[in-house]
């Protein structure tokens, strides 16, 4: 289980989470939604290691990581780059930025990360994923040879070579058009078969609705509900009431 309890972040005087439970399960799919600013990305992080939070704790297994967590030795907190943190690569996180390498072929993009972890057949597991993505049209070509959708792929599978627990994805479709998004959402039920344990933030309540196992619904900072994937269509607080007729007239 990769969970975080009772967890509060503070940017300056700014109180960004407030108190926030979360646990995610292996071979479930937990979809956190949101409006914007409301500490979706800050969670995100957190449970990724990347941040410290300011009280509480995250809880992968056994590891604990809390206020008075010393950064791992050589690094600082917080984490700003995709090297090794605290539960690296155990938990691994897709963001919409890709960070993808331009002087790389897409191919080199996905190898990089996992040459970190010896003893493994590189070139067999990303075969694997070459097929199941459907990316050997592209695959040897550069960053910027290549659609927003075709690098999005890349970037997750690049996450997968690395056979996480739990895969955390930041609004890995918010840029794409409904193709490509439909092309990588359908392929998430997928990795769950595996055990893997799965945050989406998404806009996709449709996909949400369909597909998660648990969602939970944040908003300055607080989780105001959290459960099955029907809550969407039975809100309990004005705030997800309001979210969900907005999100009707933006679809
Ligand atoms: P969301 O992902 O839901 O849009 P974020 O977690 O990115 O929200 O941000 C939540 C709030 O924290 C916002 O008000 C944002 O401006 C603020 N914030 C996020 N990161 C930082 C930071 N590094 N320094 C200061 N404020 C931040
Ligand atoms: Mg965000």
């Amino acid at each position: 289980m990769l969970a975080a309890h009772n967890l509060v972040k503070n940017y300056g005087p700014h109180q960004v989470l407030s108190g926030v439970s979360l646990a995610l399960k292996p071979g479930e799919l937990t979809a956190l939604v949101g409006p914007s600013g409301s500490g979706k990305t800050t969670l995100l992080r957190a449970l990724a290691g990347l941040e410290k939070p300011d009280q509480g704790s995250i809880q992968l297994g056994d590891q604990q990581l809390g206020s008075t967590t010393p950064a791992p030795e050589g690094a600082s907190w917080p984490y700003t780059t995709t090297g090794p943190a605290p539960f690296w690569p155990q938990v691994t996180v897709v963001f919409q930025q890709l960070f993808l390498w331009p002087h790389l072929t897409l191919r080199e993009n996905i190898l990089l990360p996992a040459r970190n972890l010896p003893g493994r057949d590189h070139e067999a597991a990303l075969a694997h994923w070459v097929k199941k993505l459907d990316m050997a049209a592209f695959i040897d070509r550069y960053p910027n040879e290549a659609s927003g959708g075709q690098k999005q792929r890349v970037a997750i599978a690049r996450a997968l070579m690395l056979r996480p627990q739990f895969l955390l994805l930041d609004e890995i479709t918010s840029a794409l058009d409904v193709q490509q998004t439909a092309r990588i959402l359908e392929f998430l039920p997928e990795l769950k078969a595996h055990g893997m344990g799965i945050l989406l933030i998404t806009h996709a309540l449709n996909f949400a609705r369909q597909a998660a196992d648990q969602v939970a619904y944040i908003e300055g900072g607080k989780i105001l509900e959290a459960g099955p994937a029907a809550l969407l269509n039975k809100p309990k607080t004005a705030a997800l009431k309001k979210f969900m007729q907005d999100a009707a007239l933006a679809s």
